[in-house]
């Protein structure tokens, strides 16, 4: 009798307690709004943009309302309007293709590599079309940043750092969004940290951030912000910087503030589930696995694997068969969209674009979350599982 799997793959751990009091505490105030504050209360969205802005080290940080409002407010900032190019990651998720397309711009697709990560070659080939990088560090694998910001000094182009996968992680020791001009994060309920809903955008730049503040609707009262620039700053923009509403609010706040100091943990407990399904794994016979650079300290959130030289009939096979034991998978090559999963060829507001090495990696990838739900000992029946039926 084969062993099945009995685990959720989508079952969150709790909202810690002292979030919910927090969050209790905020209605009973009603001052949800988070300009709504009365004297010398600085508001728990402006609290939880300097701590978040302590944690990565930038300046200047901005709370919104989703990482994809995040995303399509960077772009504004640096500038990106209609029939404008914006190059990005073939292999990402539809949020990232649809905030370039909401500001009325051109996504241009770059290729990934076997390990996941944005075709650096294909990237400096492209780079002489647009003036904007949107880097996606798809499912947590981090590029060289090296050798990509090298790329993006020799081409002039401004990048726009896609972090909803990587809060927590970073490469050779810089944390993931601190890289580019601009980094964004997702604080929805399957990212880093749970707020139902909601986004963090974190910059260097002193100007940027002033727009991006303005942008997200913080009508006249940006001296309310604390990880914020100047007001001097503002003076030169506030004019001319529409207002696209899109702020975060105090409830969702409460609830993230208490999370920040567990991040840390929960990327341990993270890692240490990828290592043990990594380490079931390792030899299996038509498994390749995705390797990961010194310089990468990633966050094991979820975990994907290739099964090389599989067809299309043979993917969905494995899946179902996967699936009969306990373990859900998503196979990033099917035709039709399903769930949160789309390909490229499905964004059809993007001109269709030709990657055929995109699609080749795509033709044999698997994806299997891991939610903190999950013990080390289900990590390894997981692994077992896969591997057995990789292995018949
Ligand atoms: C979730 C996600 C986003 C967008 O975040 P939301 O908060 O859901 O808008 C952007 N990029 C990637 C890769 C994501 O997975």
């Amino acid at each position: 009798m084969s062993e099945v799997f009995n685990g959720n793959f989508t079952q969150q751990e709790p909202i810690p307690e002292e979030a919910i009091e927090r969050a209790v505490e905020v209605m009973r105030s009603g001052r949800l709004h988070r300009y709504n504050t009365v004297p010398d209360e600085p508001g728990e969205v402006a609290l939880l943009e300097e701590e978040f802005a302590g944690l990565t080290g930038a300046p200047y940080c901005l709370a919104v309302a989703s990482g994809g409002y995040a995303l399509g407010c960077a772009l504004r900032a640096v500038g990106v309007g209609p029939g404008d190019p914006v190059l990005t990651n073939a292999f990402t998720l539809a949020p990232v293709p649809g905030a370039i397309a909401a500001v009325g711009g051109k996504p241009v697709l770059v290729e990934v590599t076997d390990q996941l990560t944005i075709d650096l070659d294909d990237l400096a080939a492209k780079a002489p079309q647009a003036r904007v990088l949107m880097l996606s560090h798809m499912r947590g694998h981090i590029c060289d940043m090296d050798a990509l910001m090298e790329i993006a000094r020799t081409h002039d182009l401004t990048v726009i750092e896609d972090c909803a996968h990587t809060m927590g992680a970073a490469w050779g020791g810089v944390p993931s969004g601190r890289h580019g001009a601009i980094g964004c994060y997702s604080t929805q309920t399957y990212k880093h940290m749970n707020s139902g809903e909601g986004g963090l955008i974190v910059t260097d730049d002193a100007e940027l951030a002033a727009r991006m503040i303005l942008l997200s609707g913080s009508y006249m009262l940006y001296e309310r912000h604390r990880a914020a620039p100047r007001p001097e700053v503002f003076e030169g923009l506030k004019y001319d910087t529409p207002n696209v509403s899109g702020r975060m609010d105090n409830l969702r706040a409460a609830i993230l503030r208490p999370q920040l100091p567990t991040l840390a943990d929960r990327v341990a407990r993270w890692s240490a589930l990828y290592r043990e399904i990594e380490a079931g794994l390792v030899g299996a016979e038509g498994i390749a696995l995705i390797e990961r650079p010194e310089a990468e300290s990633y966050v094991g959130s979820s975990f994907q694997f290739r099964l090389p030289g599989r067809s299309a009939p043979e993917m969905l096979d494995f899946v179902a068969r996967a699936a009969a034991r306990g373990v859900e998978l998503k196979w990033f090559g099917a035709d039709e969209p399903a769930g949160f999963t789309s390909r490229h060829d499905s964004w059809r507001y993007a001109e269709a674009q030709n990657l055929p090495r995109t699609d080749a990696v795509l033709a044999t990838l698997l994806d299997l979350r891991l939610p903190l739900t999950f013990s080390t000992d289900d990590a390894a029946q997981i692994a077992r599982i896969l591997r057995e039926e990789a292995e018949v």
